[in-house]
């Protein structure tokens, strides 16, 4: 069976591809896609390559989720709606029951937020996936990152670390991590409801992918501001109860992976913020605020900046 086949068996199975909201989805040279009157499109890709960004034997539906997921979370740094999405694949070989559940971990979270899967691209080789993702945003809108200002409170949605303890667990320990945490590295549910109530609540935001110190500081160099940081107001995993303080902080402030988002607003929007967690049923902490100043400092609870040997995750250092 072809590329063809496996394209029409496969993908353009998925029920996140017949959504009908595509003028013309899979199967032409273009998707042809209905402007907005009055909206404009946020457009952003993630690439995820085997045995850098993932296992090579995680879980297909799992993987099919967080290819997905990390792309989504990115819309919701923006504040945005998910609209539609391509997927570009490379594959070692044919595969069909690793694509079938692929396929399905991907089309559930496709189909939760109503994002329609609209073309791609399929080759042979190391297994690669990259999705571009378009949502919407009402004209003038966007939580952008160069919008923070002096006096905006700093939240932090859900909590942080778990991604990278349970990826010490796997690499450095080679054991099994509690299914929680597995959970948190494996399955991140990206905060899109979040992003979409902070349209009018917040001023800046984005998604912590590669560290909180160093995503922090991409809202600081682009803002022009600088951030203080409380460490006991930062909201750690549960799982890092058992860890010691170096652990945890190693975690929480440098590890990636956990996919919370990180947003500036007024301190006028407090109490409307706090509301917006609690219909949401996601905690949503205020752990400090935007000062004058060009860098990220984090406080222990005697008032120390606590040194960060490495602010986040690069691929080239
Ligand atoms: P082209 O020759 O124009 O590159 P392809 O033969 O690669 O087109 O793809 C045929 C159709 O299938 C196109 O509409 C393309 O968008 C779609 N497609 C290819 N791969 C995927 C995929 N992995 N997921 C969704 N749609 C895909
Ligand atoms: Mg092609």
């Amino acid at each position: 069976m072809g590329e063809f086949a496996l394209i029409r068996e496969h993908f353009a199975q998925m029920r996140c591809a017949r959504l009908g909201q595509a003028a013309l989805g899979i199967g032409d040279d273009c998707a042809v896609l209905p402007m907005v009157a009055d909206a404009q499109w946020a457009v952003s890709s993630d690439m995820l390559v085997s045995g850098r960004h993932f296992f090579p034997d995680v879980a297909p539906d799992r993987l099919g989720h967080k290819a997905l997921a990390v792309n989504l979370s990115d819309l919701a740094a923006m504040g945005a709606k998910p609209r539609a999405f391509t997927l570009s694949i490379a594959l070692p070989q044919r595969d069909d029951a690793w694509l079938g559940q692929f396929c399905a971990g991907m089309d559930r979270l496709a189909c939760a937020h109503q994002c329609e899967l609209v073309g791609g691209d399929t080759t042979r080789g190391p297994l690669t996936i990259a999705i571009t993702v378009m949502g919407e945003l009402p004209l003038g809108a966007g939580l952008r990152r160069d919008r923070a200002e002096l006096g905006d409170e700093v939240w932090i949605s859900g909590s942080l670390g778990g991604a990278a303890l349970a990826l010490d667990v796997l690499q450095n320990e080679k054991l099994a991590p509690a299914q929680a945490l597995r959970d948190s590295l494996e399955i991140p549910e990206p905060r899109v409801l979040l992003g979409l109530g902070l349209q009018h609540l917040a001023r800046a935001a984005i998604d912590i992918s590669d560290g909180l110190v160093q995503d922090a500081g991409h809202i600081c160099e682009r803002s022009r501001v600088g951030m203080q940081l409380d460490w006991l107001r930062i909201p750690k995993h549960a799982a890092l109860g058992d860890a010691d303080l170096a652990m945890q902080q190693q975690c929480v402030l440098s590890g990636g992976d956990d996919y919370e988002l990180l947003f500036c607003a007024a301190p006028e929007n407090h109490l409307a913020i706090a509301a917006l967690g609690e219909q949401l049923g996601l905690p949503l902490a205020c752990v400090g605020q935007v000062e004058v100043g060009e860098r990220v400092r984090v406080l222990d609870g005697r008032g120390h900046e606590i040194m960060v040997r490495q602010a986040g995750f690069d691929h080239f250092v």
